[in-house]
C-alpha cells in the first residue's frame, strides 16, 4: 500500500490543505473511512472549541492520557499521546529520525506512528493524535 500527499479542500474555510502520506497511513491504520474535512488551523480551532463546549460523546471519549511505552528499536522508555497498538513497533524520536527511509510495511507503520510523536513534541504534544481522532469522529458522525 502506497500513499502520496493529496490536496484536499477545507470544508470550513474553503482553503486547500495537504493530506500527507503519513496522515493517510495513520487513517488507513486506524481504519478511518473518510478523508479529513478540514485544514489544520480549522481542525485545531474546532478541537479547542469542542473540548470546551463538550461537543458530545466523541469529544468526551478522547483522552489526553500519555501512554508509556518502550522504543522498539533501542528500548528506552518514551511516551506517546495515544495508545500504541499491541505488537506494533513504536520508535523514540532518535530512532525514528535514524530510520527515515522505511523499507517494509511494518517500518512504515512505525515511522508514521513515530511521526505523530515527533510532530507532537514541539509544543502541541497532545493535540496531534486527538485532532486526527476528532476529525475521524466528526466525519463519521
Ligand atoms: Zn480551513
Ligand atoms: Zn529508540
Amino acid at each position: 500500500m502506497e500513499f502520496i500527499d493529496r490536496l484536499l479542500t477545507c470544508a470550513d474555510c474553503g482553503g486547500e490543505f495537504i493530506f500527507t502520506a503519513g496522515e493517510q497511513l495513520f487513517f488507513f491504520d486506524k481504519q478511518f473511512k473518510n478523508d479529513p474535512k478540514r485544514c489544520k488551523p480549522c481542525k485545531s480551532k474546532r478541537a479547542s472549541a469542542g473540548m470546551k463546549a463538550g461537543a458530545g460523546p466523541a469529544a468526551a471519549g478522547i483522552s489526553r492520557t500519555e501512554t508509556r511505552t518502550e522504543c522498539s528499536a533501542c528500548g528506552i522508555e518514551t511516551t506517546v499521546p495515544f495508545k500504541p497498538t499491541q505488537g506494533r513497533p513504536v520508535l523514540c524520536r532518535q530512532c525514528f529520525q535514524a530510520k527515515r527511509t522505511p523499507t517494509t510495511g511494518a517500518l512504515v507503520t512505525a515511522a508514521a506512528t513515530a511521526d505523530m510523536v515527533a510532530a507532537g513534541s514541539g509544543g502541541e504534544r497532545n493535540s496531534v493524535g486527538a485532532e486526527l481522532l476528532a476529525a475521524a469522529h466528526s466525519s463519521q458522525a
